[in-house]
């Protein structure tokens, strides 16, 4: 068994898939290709890759359809977005379909081999670290990736369920906006404090008994969030 990492790269421009599979092979990864949306899925399925490189505009289906057909299907690989857009509305809309990262076209290849990396390393500390957490009648399980609340299922978007999941390991510790937005969505996902209080505000309203009076994710004024048990 070879301890590389498995990279699928989608991408339908020829040029830029050949030349990131050239680069992934040359940084040690093996490399899997595909240049379609349903060919991408198919292969995603097949060969469960480690992580997913993965073009927004895609012949057959885009990006954000083939990565939330991914997770519908309980397929937790990571996921980087490859955009030629770097507008806002696409990394939001990508993070609810089930992204994790995002590089926006054009990107130099050691930027995109930084992300890679990082990207890897998030899921192995996820792989090894507990399953599941606890707290009041709440139950947080990484592995179903379910919220339970005196046994009922809590519904919850796949941002909140990540932005949970990183106060649970971050327990007790004061979190500024930044890095929680850096920890939880990766480096590129800047200036947009406002929609991770409005994520906040909604998690809330899921496990907080009294949203006016938080006793798990308290502010901390000037600073950022820490969660309490
Ligand atoms: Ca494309």
């Amino acid at each position: 068994m070879s301890d590389k990492s498995r990279v699928l790269v989608v991408e339908d421009e020829e040029a830029i898939l050949l030349g990131l599979a050239e680069n992934l092979s040359y940084a040690g990864h093996d490399v899997l290709k595909a240049c379609d949306g349903p060919s991408a899925l198919e292969v995603a399925l097949r060969e469960r890759p480690d992580l997913i490189l993965l073009d927004i505009m895609l012949p057959g289906l885009t990006g954000f359809e083939v990565c939330r057909q991914l997770r519908d299907k309980g397929l937790q690989t990571p996921v980087i977005m490859l955009t030629a857009r770097g507008d806002e509305f696409d990394k939001l809309h990508g993070f609810e379909m089930g992204a994790d990262d995002y590089v926006t076209k054009p990107f130099s290849v050691d930027e995109l081999l930084a992300r890679v990396k990082a990207v890897l390393a998030r899921g192995k500390a996820r792989s090894t670290g507990p399953r599941t957490y606890t707290f009041d009648d709440v139950v947080l399980d990484l592995d179903s990736r379910t919220l339970t609340q005196a046994g009922n299922d809590v519904t919850v978007t796949r941002t909140e369920f990540d932005l949970l999941a990183y106060f649970l390991e971050n327990e007790g510790k004061a979190l500024s906006r930044d890095q929680v937005m850096n920890d939880v969505w990766g480096t590129e996902y800047y200036g947009t404090q406002r929609s991770l209080d409005s994520f906040v505000a909604n998690l809330r309203r899921k496990i907080e008994k009294d949203t006016h009076n938080p006793v798990h994710i308290l502010t901390v004024h000037g600073v950022g969030y820490k969660f309490v048990k």
